[in-house]
């Protein structure tokens, strides 16, 4: 079911301890926020037992920011899907830009790291979004489209119900530049009818993401829009005070 949704993508932020502290100033305030509102945090993998441990028992979801595209076995350095659902992970980021540019993440990678994370029970949080030289050549539909088709349209429909998916203009991440809600709200419509082409009505039940320099001032004006469920949040979910007012924006 499409769901309020505000998820903390801390990327490769924060010491254990620090990590530790930034959650249980969250889980302290998290009842300031309205339980239609579905919280994630995202921490770097060595932080998620310890953060897990934090979050339990309150309404706060944990979430990995990568997953292997192998099951197991000889792949040094690489942490499965299983693995992160046995340290308490409800969620995983897959597809974000980061590791698309810097570690050339492919669709191809991608369809066997989403096939693995939904085996082993992970919702996965798929993320799609143009570059800048793209959206200036007009062809941000074009490329979004395609991550979709490639990668999404290759499950079942019961497999895209477990899936979120994050629409983040690789131009509006850490930037300072969000989109406006105007043309977040075009780009998330577009989305959804992308979606509604091969999954029917389920596209209505799809919760879509805004990610891209969101914060508290600029949250309450993209989550108003009919197709933006919430948001996947970077450098402000380092934030306790700001990540929260974020989520109190529906
Ligand atoms: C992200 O990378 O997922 C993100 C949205 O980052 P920021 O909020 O810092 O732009």
């Amino acid at each position: 079911m499409r769901k309020k949704t505000v998820a903390g993508n801390w990327k490769m932020n924060t010491l254990i301890d620090e990590g530790a502290a930034l959650a249980k100033d969250i889980v302290d305030i998290i009842h300031e926020v309205p339980s239609d509102v579905q919280i994630i945090l995202a921490p770097p993998f060595t932080h998620l037992d310890r953060v897990g441990g934090i979050i339990s028992g309150s309404p706060v979801a944990l979430s990995a920011q990568n997953c292997a595209d192998k099951d197991k076995g000889a792949y040094t350095g690489e942490v499965s899907a299983a693995m992160l659902a046995s340290a308490g992970c409800r969620y995983v980021i897959l597809g974000h830009s980061e590791r698309r540019e810097y570690y050339h993440e492919t669709s191809a990678t991608l369809n066997d790291k989403i096939a693995l994370a939904l085996a082993n029970g992970l919702s996965p949080i798929f993320c799609v979004g143009e570059r800048l030289e793209e959206r200036e050549a007009g062809r941000h539909f074009d490329v979004v489209g395609n991550q979709i088709r490639e990668v999404l349209f290759n499950l079942t429909e019961e497999q895209m119900e477990k899936v979120v998916v994050a629409y983040e203009p690789v131009w509006a991440i850490g930037t300072g530049k969000t989109a406006t809600a105007e043309q977040a709200q075009e780009i998330h419509a577009f989305i959804r009818s992308t979606l509604a082409g091969k999954f029917g009505t389920l596209a209505e039940d799809i919760t879509i993401l805004y990610g891209g320099s969101c914060k508290p001032s600029n949250a309450r004006e993209l989550f108003a829009c009919k197709d933006i469920d919430g948001g996947l949040i970077g450098g402000a979910s380092l934030k306790a005070a700001d990540f929260i007012a974020i989520a109190k924006s529906f």
